[in-house]
C-alpha cells in the first residue's frame, strides 16, 4: 500500500518540483554521475555507491576514474582476483567493501550475464549489497521510482518531519515518507537531488535553511530546530588495543610481510607480522616480545595509532636481529611494495621505520 502523503509536511509533487528546481541549478559534476540527459552506466553507479559509503567524495574523486579504468565491467573484476581488487582500493578504506564488491560482480556475471539486474529486489539478492544500495542504482541507474535512504537522505528527512529520536542503524523510520516522495518521473535526479541536499545546503551542523529549496515547508525550520536534529546518539566507546609489530630483514635487504586470514579485520590484506592484540599497555620491554618467535628484538623508539571503526590500536615495532623464520611469511623487496595490498596502518608502520611507501 502507498503511504499516505499526509506523512509529509507538504504535498509531495511540490517537494519534488522545488528539490529537482534546485537541482537543476546546484548539481555537481562529479566522476561518477551522468551529465543531465545521459544515461547513468549501471556499473559505474554501483562502484561509486560501494566506494562512497564511509568514504568522502573529496577522497573517492581522484580515484574513482582509474578504478573504473581497471576494472570497467562486472566481467573484468569478476576475472581479476580478489588481490587485484583489495590492491586497486588501497587508501580508500573499509575493505569489506572491495570484497562486496568482487563478490557482487561474480554474481552479476554468473547470474545475469555480465549486466546488473534492473529491479530493486534483484539487485538487492546481489552479495554484499545492501537495501541502501540496491536502491540507488535502481533508482540512479534505471530509473526506479525509489528513494534511497542513506545517513545525508535521512537527516533531511528527519529535518523536514522534525523527527527528534537519534537515526536507527537501518533508518527504517523514514521509508514510509521516502515512499511517499517518491515517483517515476525524473527518479534518478531525485535520488541525487536529496543526496545532494544532504551534501550541500542541509548539512550536519550548519544546515543553510535560508537557500534551502524545502525551507517552504520544513518542521525543523519552522521550529527553529534544524542544527539540533535528529537528536543524537550517544557514541560507544572505542577502547583501544595494543600491538607489536615485527620488522624483518633478509639478507637482501628485503622485508618480511605476511598475508592476513580472509575473513575478520583487513581480511586478505598484507601486513607486517605481529603478535596478538592486547587490552592493556605493554608494562616492560619483555612484555613487548613476549610470544614472539625467539630472536634479537630491537624496539623503535615511538609507536603508531590508527584508528579502526570499533577501537584503536596503538602498535610498537620491533626489528628482529638476525631475520627470523615467520609462519606464513614472505620476503619481498623494499622498491617492490606498490604491488602488495598494504593498509594505511602497514604503511604507517614502514613510514615509522623509514621505509619509503
Ligand atoms: S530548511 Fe533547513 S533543516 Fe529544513 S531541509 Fe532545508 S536545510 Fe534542512
Amino acid at each position: 500500500m502507498r503511504p499516505s502523503p499526509a506523512l509529509l509536511p507538504a504535498a509531495p509533487e511540490d517537494l519534488r518540483r522545488a528539490l529537482l528546481a534546485w537541482y537543476d541549478g546546484a548539481r555537481r559534476v562529479l566522476p561518477w554521475r551522468a551529465q543531465a540527459g545521459e544515461t547513468a552506466d549501471p556499473w559505474a553507479v554501483l562502484v561509486s555507491e560501494i566506494m562512497l559509503q564511509q568514504t568522502t567524495v573529496a577522497t573517492v574523486t581522484p580515484r574513482f576514474a582509474d578504478f573504473l579504468a581497471r576494472f570497467p565491467t562486472p566481467a573484468a573484476m569478476a576475472a581479476a582476483p580478489l588481490d587485484d581488487v583489495l590492491h586497486a582500493w588501497q587508501g580508500l578504506g573499509y575493505y569489506r567493501r572491495a570484497r562486496s564488491l568482487h563478490a557482487a560482480a561474480s554474481a552479476i556475471v554468473e547470474r545475469h550475464a555480465g549486466r546488473l539486474p534492473d529491479s530493486l529486489d534483484t539487485l538487492a539478492e546481489l552479495p554484499g549489497i545492501g537495501a541502501y544500495t540496491a536502491a540507488a542504482v535502481a533508482a540512479i541507474a534505471f530509473g526506479r521510482g525509489v528513494v534511497p535512504i542513506d545517513g545525508n537522505v535521512a537527516r533531511v528527512l528527519a529535518r523536514l518531519l522534525a523527527h527528534d529520536a537519534p537515526l536507527s542503524p537501518t533508518k527504517a523510520e523514514f521509508r514510509p515518507a521516502a515512499a511517499a516522495l517518491a515517483a517515476p518521473e525524473r527518479a534518478a535526479d531525485l535520488a541525487q537531488a536529496l543526496m545532494e541536499l544532504g551534501a550541500l545546503v542541509c548539512t550536519p551542523r550548519r544546515p543553510a535553511c535560508a537557500a534551502c529549496p524545502w525551507g517552504f515547508a520544513c518542521r525543523a525550520k519552522a521550529q527553529g530546530q534544524a542544527a539540533e536534529l535528529p537528536g543524537k546518539s550517544k557514541k560507544p566507546e572505542r577502547p583501544t588495543r595494543y600491538a607489536t609489530a615485527m620488522l624483518i630483514e633478509d639478507g637482501r635487504g628485503r622485508l618480511c610481510f605476511k598475508k592476513r586470514p580472509d575473513t575478520g579485520l583487513l581480511a586478505g590484506l598484507i601486513e607486517l607480522p605481529t603478535g596478538p592484540l592486547r587490552d592493556r599497555p605493554f608494562a616492560s620491554e619483555a612484555a613487548l616480545v613476549a610470544g614472539l618467535p625467539a630472536a634479537h628484538w630491537v624496539p623503535l623508539p615511538g609507536g603508531v595509532r590508527h584508528v579502526f571503526t570499533h577501537f584503536a590500536l596503538e602498535v610498537v615495532l620491533v626489528e628482529g636481529r638476525p631475520a627470523v623464520p615467520i609462519e606464513g611469511g614472505f620476503f619481498h623487496g623494499r622498491d617492490r611494495l606498490f604491488e602488495l595490498a598494504l593498509p594505511t596502518l602497514t604503511k604507517k608502520l614502514l613510514r615509522h621505520a623509514g621505509v619509503a611507501v
